[in-house]
């Protein structure tokens, strides 16, 4: 019974390990990744990660954010952790097509701010043997499906959610809760307009809102 458990925990072992590292940085086929969660998840985090990798392995990368998101440098992709790698801002996700002929591998950050369109010029990127990571807040801070994210994950070949710790409880969190009030939709902000929390946590902090107002 022991062995079996043993045996079991190193397979599920492997298996994460596969799905982290099989990927070969060389070997030029078309997939879409994409990395999503909430606030300080380790979003922007995990794709720099990826597409360092992909550098070191002399793999022609490319990388966009929204023109939108500029807070903290207009053509870097800057984590909250401050690493950074040097990207193209743009206005529409049409724009992608044109930057990215002898390209290896496309980066996208903050996807959830590109129009609808991101979804299909990711399907041609892959389907032309691009390899396609992106990026981005998968709700909104009403807990909606953000912009073209959910579009994104179900095409999308590997989807990774990555979480943060909800403040207020140490669990894993899915949700950014807004601390000021704003009803705009596309707010860009940092520790002081929002808090990474757990579900359970959220849904008090909203009846807290709610009993402000
Ligand atoms: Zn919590």
């Amino acid at each position: 019974m022991k062995v079996l458990f043993l045996q079991q925990n190193i397979t599920v072992i492997t298996m994460v390990l596969f799905s982290e590292d099989h990927i070969q940085e060389t070997k030029r086929r078309g997939r879409i990744e994409v990395i999503c969660g909430s606030m300080f998840s380790g979003k922007t985090e995990e794709l720099i990660r990826r597409l360092k990798r992909a550098k070191f392995a002399r793999q022609r990368v490319e990388i966009f954010k929204p023109a939108i998101d500029t807070r903290y440098s207009e053509a870097d992709v800057v984590s909250h952790e401050g690493h950074s790698i040097s990207s193209t801002p743009i206005d529409s996700s049409g724009s992608i097509l044109l930057f990215t002929s002898e390209i290896d591998v496309v980066g996208i950050d903050e996807a959830q701010f590109f129009d609808a369109g991101l979804v299909d010029v990711c399907n041609q990127l892959a389907n032309n043997g691009v390899r396609v990571i992106v990026a981005g807040l998968d709700m909104d801070f009403r807990g909606v499906p953000f912009g073209p994210m959910p579009g994104l994950c179900a095409i999308a070949d590997e989807v990774s959610k990555v979480h943060a710790i909800c403040v207020k409880c140490g669990q894993l969190a899915s949700f950014s809760h807004r601390t000021v009030k704003n009803d705009k939709q596309v707010m860009l902000g940092e520790t002081a307009e929002y808090e990474p929390l757990c579900r359970e946590c959220y849904l008090q902090a909203l009846e807290a809102d709610k009993q402000e107002e």
